[in-house]
C-alpha cells in the first residue's frame, strides 16, 4: 500500500492562479529540491528566519503542530514542508487514511464542485509513484479537477504520464492543471536549476500548464521576461501570471497593486494571494 508524507491536508479557497476563489482540498506533500531563501531579501542575501525557527524546534521547545509555527516574511513561506528539522510534524499516511481525511474535511462528505490541489514542497518529486493509488481510491471517484503546484523542475515519470493520460481520458469532465511557479533569481536558486522549459512544455501534453512568477522589483520582472522568452522559445503555449511577493500581509500590501498594474501594462495575468488578505496566510489556508 502506498504512503505519502503529508505536511498539511486542509480545505480552503484557492487563493492563486487559474482556480482563484474555488473551494479546494490542499494536499501538501513533504520535501522540496529547493530552499528559496532569497525571497524578500536584498539580492544576493539569504533569509535565516526559518533556520532560527528550526533551531528553536530542534533544540529548545518543539512545536507540537503546524498551526503553532511562526509565519515568516522572508524566504520560502512553506519552509516546514521541506526542512528536515520539521519532518516529525508530517506523518506518512496511506491512501486510505488520506481519502478518509478528505471525506471528513469536505463540507458534503463527498466531492461536489471542489478541486484538489497537490502542493508542497515540490509535489512532483518521488510521490508521483503514490498518487495513482490515492486517485483510484473509491472515495476519490467524484473528483474532476486536480492542480499540481510545482516549481517546474521535475519531469513526469513514464508511469505517471500514462496514468494521467488515462485518468483524464476516462471522464471528459476531468481536468489536470500544472501551476508552475518557476523560481527567478530573487528566490536565491540558480537559473540553470530553476528554469526548465523542456520539462514545463511536457506538462502541456497532459493538461493545462501556466507559469506564475513572484515579483517584488523591476529586476524580478526583467528576469521574468527572460524566463518567459526561454519557455516560449521551447514552445510553451500557456498563460503567464505575475503574483506579488508576500507571505505576510504587510509585505503583500506593499506591492500587490504595483504588480497588478505591471501585469496589465504587459498583457499578462495577475494572480492575487487571496489567502493573505482573507486568512493572513495562516497554516491550513
Ligand atoms: S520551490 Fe516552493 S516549496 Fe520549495 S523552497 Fe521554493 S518556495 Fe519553498
Amino acid at each position: 500500500m502506498s504512503k505519502i508524507k503529508i505536511a498539511e491536508l486542509f480545505y480552503s479557497i484557492q487563493g492563486e492562479g487559474r482556480y482563484m476563489g474555488v473551494p479546494s482540498v490542499f494536499l501538501r506533500t513533504f520535501g522540496c529540491n529547493f530552499k528559496c531563501a532569497g525571497f524578500g531579501m536584498p539580492r544576493g542575501e539569504l533569509s535565516m528566519e526559518a533556520a532560527g525557527i528550526a533551531a528553536t524546534h530542534s533544540l529548545i521547545t518543539p512545536f507540537q503542530k503546524y498551526e503553532e509555527l511562526p509565519l515568516v516574511s522572508t524566504g520560502c513561506d512553506s519552509y516546514a514542508s521541506w526542512m528536515p528539522e520539521f519532518k516529525d510534524l508530517s506523518p506518512m499516511l496511506t491512501s486510505e487514511a488520506i481519502a478518509d481525511r478528505i471525506m471528513e474535511i469536505l463540507p458534503q462528505d463527498h466531492w461536489k464542485d471542489e478541486h484538489l490541489v497537490i502542493t508542497g514542497g515540490e509535489p512532483l518529486l518521488g510521490w508521483q509513484r503514490a498518487y495513482p493509488e490515492l486517485l483510484d481510491h473509491p472515495k476519490m471517484t467524484g473528483l474532476k479537477e486536480i492542480t499540481f503546484e510545482t516549481n517546474g523542475t521535475q519531469e513526469l515519470t513514464d508511469e505517471f504520464r500514462s496514468y494521467l493520460h488515462n485518468w483524464k481520458k476516462s471522464n471528459p469532465e476531468r481536468e489536470i492543471t500544472f501551476s508552475v511557479s518557476a523560481k527567478l533569481p530573487c528566490s536565491g536558486e540558480s537559473w540553470d536549476e530553476a528554469i526548465k522549459p523542456q520539462t514545463v512544455c511536457e506538462y502541456e501534453w497532459f493538461g493545462t500548464a501556466y507559469l506564475k512568477f513572484v515579483i517584488a522589483t523591476e529586476q524580478d520582472f526583467a528576469d521574468a521576461e527572460c524566463a518567459i522568452a526561454a519557455y516560449r522559445k521551447q514552445g510553451f503555449k500557456g498563460h503567464v501570471y505575475l503574483m506579488p511577493v508576500g507571505g505576510v500581509e504587510s509585505v503583500y500590501a506593499m506591492n500587490n497593486k504595483n504588480v497588478a498594474i505591471l501585469a496589465m501594462k504587459n498583457g499578462l495575468r495577475y494572480s492575487d494571494r487571496l489567502q493573505v488578505p482573507l486568512f493572513k496566510n495562516e497554516w491550513g489556508t
